[in-house]
């Protein structure tokens, strides 16, 4: 494809910059009575007007059982599917022969946010957050374990619908 070039002539005498001043203070208070996009966050935060995506990937949630328990069934799945291999599992057994996680931790600050962990869940226990509020001073606080990640309150994502996918 022939690339078109523009040759701007330098003007032979002086000449005045005040009408390209003027054009572009106009477009400055143009700008200034237009609606903002933009917000002083941290300050603002959510507002009426603007809300996170509902199918934002952010900070994991662990599901619970009515008697608190962790919905995981330590069947590897997460961990084998991790992208970012940033979960850890040991898997434990109880009398009765039902499975769950000894150790469950998500290291947040190597998570790559795919999703791939809630969406292969076979118990929809494993979620990624509608949340990225999650800033460390420490690396090491990135490590979120089962009971970090079971006391998180945030909605959890909604996954991407073919059938809806602009998520309306
Ligand atoms: S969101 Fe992706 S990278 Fe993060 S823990 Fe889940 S599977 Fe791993
Ligand atoms: S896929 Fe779900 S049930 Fe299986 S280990 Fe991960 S969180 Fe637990």
């Amino acid at each position: 494809m022939a690339i078109g070039v523009k040759v701007m002539r330098r003007p032979a005498q002086e000449v005045s910059y005040i009408r390209a001043t003027l054009k572009g203070m106009a477009l400055t208070f143009k700008h200034m009575l237009q609606p903002r996009y933009t917000m002083q966050y941290p300050e603002h935060r959510q507002t009426d007007t603007w809300q996170i995506a509902t199918r934002w990937r952010g900070t994991h949630r662990m599901m619970t059982d009515e008697q608190g328990r962790s919905k995981c069934v330590a069947c590897g799945l997460c961990p084998q599917v991790c992208p970012a291999n940033c979960i850890k599992l040991v898997p434990g057994e109880d009398e009765a022969g039902h499975r769950y996680p000894l150790i469950y931790e998500i290291d947040e600050f190597r998570c790559v946010f795919c999703g791939y962990c809630q969406e292969v869940c076979p118990e929809e226990a494993i979620h990624v957050g509608v949340h990225y509020e999650n800033a460390e001073y420490s690396r090491d606080r990135f490590v979120y374990d089962l009971e970090r990640l079971s006391a998180q309150s945030h909605p959890v994502s909604t996954l991407w619908d073919p059938a809806d996918p602009r998520g309306q």
